[in-house]
């Protein structure tokens, strides 16, 4: 038996980077949402634990158990006492370091896919547990929409509220490192002598719900903010021009996605979207680009819980709509 699940790509409205945590991590406050950008991660019954790769910039992606995929599926096994045999089979869409948790996204798929495939009842609890446990991002990975995010943004606060955005992304020639884009934060911030905030805090908060809900793109794109920009630009100086050249084009607001180096862009509608992309490949500036729209569910929100699971085949309550 095989299960297949489609994951979304996330971008940050905003991503609010506090300071150093005892255990290493940064604090954060995040206001992520997913976007119509997919990877399909594929779970096949087999004697052990295995991944393939497939699509466009695997070579940096692992293919064994580094794979966050792979990760999730073994801890998911650990959880409920069942051996890891599963083959992961990856279709990558999503840009590979690309500040877009497209790792993530690949292990909030297999937790999915896996507990469809190994019968387990569904437990959103559960999944969130394991997706924490993975990291940071997996969590709203699971989940998707649009959701405020603390701690290290695996607490998170859904906005239910939420009008339909259209985004632009712009994909760079290469990927940034995570860690490397928070030490050149905190290395900008040392110098600049200006401390972290203490607990990063999303202000006005009431003033994003209301700008999510309205659906209005002007009033989302005057708020969107990354305290990573900085870094990111710092060290690939060259997106300044991409981020430049989307605005000139009729952006009503511009980032850096996450870490980058991906760059999105708000755009009022389909059409501009479609003007926005064409004016970023004229540019020469990326790799590529994509359009996109958000919020788009995640693959746990599509799960359904069982009140009655009597002769079920229980992979249909996690696979029912969620099948790529
Ligand atoms: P984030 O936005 O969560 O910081 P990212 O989008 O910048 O992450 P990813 O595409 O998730 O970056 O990949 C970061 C690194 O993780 C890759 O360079 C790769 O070495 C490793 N990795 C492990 N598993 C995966 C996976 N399934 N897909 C992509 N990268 C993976």
């Amino acid at each position: 038996m095989s299960v297949t699940v489609r994951v979304p790509a996330k971008v940050n409205l905003h991503l609010g980077v506090g300071g150093t945590r005892p255990d290493g991590y940064h604090e954060l406050v995040s206001v992520f949402q997913s976007v119509s950008l997919f990877d399909t991660v594929t779970a096949t019954g087999a004697p052990e634990l295995s991944v393939t790769v497939a699509g466009e910039d695997t070579a940096a992606v692992p293919a064994d158990h580094r794979n966050l995929a792979a990760r999730a599926a073994a801890l998911l096994a650990e959880r409920i006492g069942v051996e890891p045999g599963v083959h992961l089979h990856i279709d990558k869409r999503i840009p590979v370091a690309g500040g877009m948790a497209g790792g993530s996204a690949d292990a909030a798929a297999a937790i999915v896919a896996c507990a469809a495939l190994w019968g387990l009842e569904p437990d959103h609890e559960a999944l969130h547990e394991v997706a924490v446990q993975v990291g940071s991002d997996v969590a709203f990975a699971l989940l998707g929409g649009t959701a405020i995010g603390t701690g290290r943004g695996e607490n998170l606060t859904p906005l239910t509220h939420c009008g339909r955005f259209h985004w632009v992304f712009a994909l760079a020639h290469e990927g940034l490192s995570t860690p490397r884009v928070f030490v050149e934060c905190d290395r900008l911030r040392a110098e600049a002598g200006t401390p972290p905030p203490e607990g990063p805090a999303l202000d006005p908060a009431a003033d994003f719900e209301a700008a999510l809900a309205s659906g209005d793109p002007a009033r989302l794109a005057a708020l969107l903010r990354n305290d990573l920009q900085g870094a990111a630009l710092t060290i690939r100086p060259e997106l300044a021009d991409t981020l430049g050249s989307g605005l000139a084009a009729g952006a009503l607001g511009a980032l850096v996605s996450g870490s980058g180096p991906t760059c999105a862009f708000l755009v009022r509608d389909e059409e501009a979207a479609r003007t926005v992309a064409a004016a970023l490949v004229a540019s020469g500036h990326c790799r590529s680009v994509r359009t996109a729209h958000g919020p788009v569910d995640g693959p746990a929100a599509r799960v359904t819980t069982a009140t009655d699971t009597t002769g079920t085949d229980r992979s249909s309550l996690y696979i029912s709509q969620g099948a790529a």
